[in-house]
């Protein structure tokens, strides 16, 4: 690709998807705009945000209680302004979708309804490697039940030379523990190596076994097209804070499919997950509502829902998942052929070349090995470019991060970070 710059322009310039990027709020970094590739731990502010919380400010100064009843937005309901887009985004039905709570808050939700060891099946199978939260939660729920997690937590070991997990050893893995397993919690793709793993086919495999299949979809949505209701999945939760960009500590997601929606699970109540029809006859027997909202706890926080509203109304009007995976492939493509073609005895690439394998994240490791020297030299390049206004992530001990995100990220950025690396090398 010698006329990188050529075709970063012209790529730049028949985006469609181009007039989204003014609709963020973009760090300065000294007088320009910072070349932001963390979307996958914080995405930037949509504008459309603040008016959004405002509003629910006014409500709140101008109505005080009454905002719970009035207008369009009423606090009581508010959590379902976001339910349909919800479910375009991740492909299930609108009553198989909440946003309430945080991820971790609500994995253990879910790990309460769906973990119910019995003896001889009490295991729980996870990826090695797994986010250290979805790693305590499944340790601690292992516990709590009076099981062993030296014994019943089960970590499929990497069998690919970048660490990353082929599916022949996920199934092996599933297979050999089979009669054991009560549970597969799996991410839609891993945090660290940004592999993308197919949902459909594991789900299957961990059902077959007679076991439950429950995602954590942190860095899938918003990123990938999913389909969580043909996937079969028991259970998803995931975060909006990421890929989409709902403001930090937002309100987070999660999936029930319809199959357990009336099934009377046994769950962790609170009274917003009561039968809306009956809730404020305040009785004591709790009847749960149909569906995931049958999960919820409280009344929902309602300031810190608002973004997630401006957040995915931007989804839909960027045409959805397809739309913005068409871009994101392109984008990381581009981004991956510079890599190889310019700066290969540089850079390695952990993250699997195949698209179908991975989302926008490519995750790099400045080459020559996992010693010392090349850790340092990767923590130095890491703040190189902070210091020239490329922001990526670091992820101990030797990983950086870069995730452009189709909705603000442009082709000139990818190439922009390919030739600053090119200037710390000394090209
Ligand atoms: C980002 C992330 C989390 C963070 O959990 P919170 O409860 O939102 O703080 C947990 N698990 C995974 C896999 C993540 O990527």
């Amino acid at each position: 690709m010698t006329n990188a710059r050529t075709y970063a322009l012209a790529m730049d310039a028949a985006d469609p998807l181009r007039p989204f990027r003014n609709e963020f709020l973009i760090p300065k970094h000294r007088d320009r705009e910072q070349t932001y590739f963390v979307g996958n731990s914080l995405g930037l502010q949509p504008r459309g945000a603040r008016a959004h919380v405002l509003e629910v400010l006014d409500k709140w100064a101008g109505e005080a209680v009454e905002g719970h009843f009035s207008g369009d937005t009423a606090w009581m309901t508010y959590h379902a302004l976001v339910r349909e887009p919800l479910a375009r985004l991740v492909g299930a039905l609108p009553q198989e979708v909440v946003a309430m709570n945080t991820l971790t808050v609500n994995l253990h939700l879910m790990l309460a309804s769906f973990y119910r060891p019995a003896a001889g099946r009490s295991a729980i199978l996870i990826e090695a490697g797994a986010f250290p939260s979805d790693r305590h939660a499944v340790e601690s729920q292992i516990r709590l039940h009076g099981f062993d997690p030296s014994v019943d937590l089960v970590e499929v070991q990497p069998d690919e030379a970048n660490g990353t997990i082929s599916m022949a050893a996920i199934g092996q893995a599933i297979a050999d523990h089979g009669p054991r397993l009560a549970l597969v919690l799996w991410p839609g793709i891993q945090y660290r190596t940004g592999q993308a793993f197919d949902l459909s086919a594991i789900a299957r495999l961990a059902q077959a076994q007679g076991a439950v299949a429950g995602f954590d979809l942190a860095h899938a949505v918003g990123n990938l097209p999913l389909a969580l209701h043909d996937s079969g999945a028991d259970f998803a939760v995931w975060c909006h804070y990421k890929y989409v960009n709902a403001g930090p500590g937002a309100v987070a997601g999660c999936f029930v499919h319809e199959r357990h929606g009336q099934a009377g699970l046994p769950r962790m109540a609170g009274w917003w997950g009561h039968d809306p029809a009956t809730r404020f006859r305040m009785a004591p027997e709790f009847v749960p509502a149909a569906g995931a909202e049958g999960w919820q706890l409280s009344n929902p926080p309602v300031l810190a829902l608002a973004p997630l509203r401006a957040a995915l109304e931007q989804f839909d009007r960027a045409g959805g998942m397809p739309a913005l995976r068409a871009k994101s492939e392109k984008l990381t493509g581009f981004l991956e052929a510079l890599i190889r073609e310019r700066l290969s005895g540089t850079l390695e690439i952990i993250t699997p070349a195949e698209p179908a394998r991975r989302g926008a994240q490519l995750s790099l490791r400045v080459a020559g090995g996992c010693d010392e020297s090349s850790r340092g030299r990767g923590r130095e390049l890491f703040e190189y470019l902070r210091e020239t206004g490329i922001l990526g992530d670091w992820r101990e001990p030797d990983v950086i991060r870069i995730s452009p995100a189709p909705l603000y990220n442009r082709f000139g950025d990818v190439l922009r970070f390919v030739e600053e690396v090119e200037h710390w090398r000394g090209v």
